[in-house]
């Protein structure tokens, strides 16, 4: 049954039907975009487009009502459950997100001696805004912490009982990943919220997570959540960051000041129809059963070493487990090497380092990463060739 609507929805992504010998295995770098993305971004180029904010004719009317029907879209698609009081800003993707938040809102929080906690093997957009900020404060007169959340090696989720220990009254802010870019397991936010109690402000980068499997903020219990349009099937250059404003100072969007991303903002409204109507859960039900797949099968090669999350399908929620991303290494082939190889077979994966921050692996290797579109089928076409290579 799952099967038949994988087929249906395949079938809507043109680039991928075009290209039957070639398996895209990069998602967590971009997603592929469905037709109904490509009709409405037609659509709004040949009917609508106007700038937003501004003009007082049909077009530039039906843009600005866009993008605050947008904005709705957004805190739907993330089931706030106080649309009323929480903001929605658009950006280009989750590096500005987390860069707005550090920039605009996080000093307005701070004061001096307080302490934030920051994430040392994250994505680099992850860590730099909030050093950044650091520095910045420190210019002004204001000396804040910086706790490094370490990680756990083994299971690449965060270091809980660490975290627990580390944070303190002063504690204001916790920077923390949903889904890991290079260990692909759901990280526990809930314990990162029984750690640091309920007055922290915790800041989500979910640019893994959203358009991938349902993400509640109300269930998550975090303040700020901040996604890659991109990667949940938009066009390039579009992201947003939902803020909920519960904690801390209000998050104040950018007006109408500058010219927001028109086309791109139509294209998230249809990205996120798309994916509620085929269902987040069933998304990850595919993809973390994929990944399942490809674990299994990497674990029966000796010559290859898989990194993070080690649970493919543990059906606890309080156990982390993998999501659609399986990073590994050959133990004998460089990995910028396995990437070229696996090109030539018709695998289009991500090889050798992953933007990770300055406590992550040193060593080079690959990622699969998954989206509604692969197929068990590229699984263990992946397997055959990387089995053939000792
Ligand atoms: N955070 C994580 C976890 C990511 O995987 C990525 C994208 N690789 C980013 C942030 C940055 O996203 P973007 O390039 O859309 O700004």
């Amino acid at each position: 049954e799952l099967t038949r609507w994988q087929r249906a929805l395949r079938a809507q992504f043109p680039i991928i039907t075009a290209h039957p010998e070639l398996a895209y295995l990069d998602s967590a770098a971009t997603a592929q975009k469905p037709q109904a993305v490509l009709d409405t971004v037609h659509t709004y180029l040949t009917t609508t487009n106007a700038n937003a904010g501004r003009g007082t004719y049909t077009w530039a009317n039906r843009t600005t009502a866009l993008v605050e029907q947008t904005r709705d879209r957004v805190r739907r698609f993330l089931a706030d459950p106080a649309p009323e009081r929480s903001a929605v800003h658009f950006t280009s993707g989750t590096t500005e997100g987390l860069r707005t938040i550090a920039r605009d809102w996080l000093p307005r929080l701070l004061a001096d001696g307080d302490e934030i906690v920051v994430p040392d093997a994250d994505h680099e957009a992850n860590i730099a805004p909030w050093l950044e900020a650091q520095r910045e404060l420190a210019r002004q007169g204001v000396h804040i912490r910086v706790r490094p959340m370490p990680y756990q090696r083994s299971s690449g989720d965060y270091d809980h009982i660490a975290l627990a220990e580390l944070a303190g009254p002063r504690t204001r802010f916790v920077a923390a990943t949903h889904v890991h870019h290079v260990y692909g397991g759901d990280m526990n936010i809930h314990r990162i919220r029984r750690a640091v109690g309920p007055d922290a402000v915790i800041c989500l980068d979910a640019a893994q997570s959203v358009g991938h499997l349902p993400v509640s903020v109300a269930d998550l219990d975090v303040d700020f959540v901040v996604f890659s349009g991109h990667k949940a099937l938009a066009l390039p250059g579009t992201g947003a960051v939902w803020a909920r404003q519960a904690r801390g100072p209000r998050f104040t969007p950018g007006g109408w000041s500058g010219s927001p991303n028109t086309v791109g903002i139509a294209s998230l409204a249809t990205a996120l129809d798309w994916l509620d109507a085929a269902g987040t859960d069933r998304i990850e039900r595919w993809t973390v059963a994929l990944a399942a797949r490809l674990t299994d099968g990497l674990r029966h090669l000796d010559a290859y070493e898989i990194l993070g999350c080690q649970s493919s399908l543990a059906a606890d929620s309080s156990v982390q487990r993998r999501q659609g991303i399986v990073t590994f290494r050959h133990r004998a082939i460089d990995s910028g090497d396995l990437g070229f190889i696996l090109f030539s077979e018709g695998f289009m994966v991500r090889s050798d380092q992953h933007c990770q921050g300055s406590a992550g692996e040193r060593t080079g290797s690959v990622r699969v990463s998954l989206h509604v579109y692969n197929t068990a089928e590229e699984i263990d076409r992946l397997l055959a060739v990387l089995a053939s290579l000792g």
